[in-house]
């Protein structure tokens, strides 16, 4: 007989699996390795910001006292005492009607209060001559504007990226505490599979959720092991998952988590003694995902279907990824966008539809990328997110807003929301 599965909601099959992620602590790496890694400790300000009044142009530091009543009939002199460039400090104090000229970027020489642009002076004879007033602080990078001592600027849990990298740098940060990376292992199970070097022969097709996936960990800077492909066979398998189970973080594997005679992903976790978080999953492609956790560590059985098999790593594998490593942005990122194409038949399973987005003068419109089955491989590809049609009783039609999930980004969102 066949065994009857009870599908969860989505969002609960998101929530379970999110309850029993494990992070795996921190480590130092040097500055240079750290983009794309998870902050562990949140960036202080060290200092202020920049740290000394300077100059945002190149010009003349003056005090602005003696540009006072300044005009065209009325033109002010200066008296030039040194120059500043950036990187150095003038090394007296500018007096009564005296000025430096200075860099951009250079620290204000003392009893300087403003900045006249270069471009505002005309030369005079040991110096130049202005023509209107300044006022205190004009044209001045005041130390501390941008951010001041002590400020908390990026939450622990924040993925690092090139403006973070700027900051950690900006403050001396050589090392830095990020989240430890776990290592994925990855298994395609299934007698039919066929190396991608291998000539096609009947009833065979080649192994495309292996690649598929490892690219998926890629994408997110995540290494793992390949454990190849299995044949369907109870006990060769069960091995082979005992093996990456014993040398990875957790277990990617694809393929016999359905009900058929040769699906031994049930049987396996039931051998293991894994807990099976869910087998049946209210979603279109992928109702099959299944979840199991040995220990501390989550084994996500995904769906042979190519389109299942992606779709359950990104809604699920993912944000699980990012929960070891103490991410605070773990969810896709989406947004609203107007259906392409009518989905009229009514489903009572939440649809993820594989499509393109594209930015129209009526705004963003999603289209599905073709052929939408779980077994499409084809809309993989020309896809760069995903539609979600919630279940229910109605269809949709072209027009109709709807939400998409953006596939591909670094950038995430902290709460599953759908
Ligand atoms: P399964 O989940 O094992 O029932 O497989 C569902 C469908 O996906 C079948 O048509 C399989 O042949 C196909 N399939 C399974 N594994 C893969 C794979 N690694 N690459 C491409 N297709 C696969
Ligand atoms: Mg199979």
């Amino acid at each position: 007989m066949v065994e009857m599965r009870k599908p969860i909601p989505v969002s609960e099959a998101v929530r379970l699996v999110m309850k029993h992620v494990v992070s795996l602590g921190t480590e130092k790496v040097v500055l240079d390795h750290a983009y794309g890694r998870i902050l562990a400790e949140p960036i202080v300000a060290k200092h202020d910001v920049p740290p000394f009044d300077r100059s945002p142009y190149d010009g003349f530091a003056i005090r602005s006292i003696d540009s006072e009543g300044a005009s065209g009939d009325n033109r002010k002199s200066f008296r030039v005492i040194g120059e500043i460039g950036a990187g150095y400090v003038g090394d007296k104090p500018i007096g009564e009607k005296e000025a430096y000229r200075i860099m951009t970027g250079a620290q204000l020489p003392e009893g300087a209060d403003a900045v006249v642009m270069l471009e505002q002076t005309v030369e005079g004879e040991a110096g130049f001559t202005l023509r209107k007033p300044f006022e205190p602080g004009e044209n001045i990078s005041f130390r501390g504007e941008d951010v001041k001592a002590g400020e908390r600027l990026v939450e622990a849990g924040s993925l690092i990226h090139p403006g973070t990298i700027a900051l950690l740098a900006t403050f001396g940060y050589a090392q830095v505490e990020v989240a430890r990376k776990p290592v994925a292992g990855v298994l395609s199970t299934g007698t039919e599979l066929l190396d991608v070097a291998d000539e096609l022969v009947p009833g065979k097709i080649r192994n495309s959720n292996g690649p598929m996936i490892r690219a998926q960990l890629e994408r997110m800077g995540i290494a793992y092991r390949s454990y190849g492909m299995m044949e369907d066979d109870l006990d060769a398998c069960t091995e082979l998952v005992v093996k990456a189970i014993e040398e990875t973080d957790l277990l990617l594997t694809t393929g016999g988590v359905s009900v058929g005679d040769y699906d031994y992903l049930p049987a396996i976790y039931e051998r293991l003694g894994a807990k099976v978080l869910f087998n049946k999953v209210a979603m279109r492609p992928g109702s099959v995902t299944t979840v199991a956790v040995l220990g501390k560590k989550l084994l996500f059985g995904l769906s042979g279907n190519p389109s299942a098999c992606f779709t359950g790593f990104e809604l699920f594998a993912r944000p699980a990824i990012l929960g070891m490593m103490g991410g605070n942005s773990p969810y896709m990122p989406r947004t609203r966008a107007r259906l392409g194409e009518d989905f009229t038949k009514p489903n009572p399973f939440t649809r993820f539809i594989r499509a393109t987005w594209e930015f129209t003068s009526g705004g963003i419109v999603a289209s599905p990328a073709g052929f939408n089955k779980s077994n499409a491989v084809s809309s993989i590809a020309r896809g760069n997110c995903l539609i979600v049609l919630p279940n229910g009783s109605r269809g949709y039609e072209a027009g109709d807003e709807v939400d998409i999930l953006l596939l591909g980004s670094e950038q995430g969102i902290s709460e599953w929301t759908l």
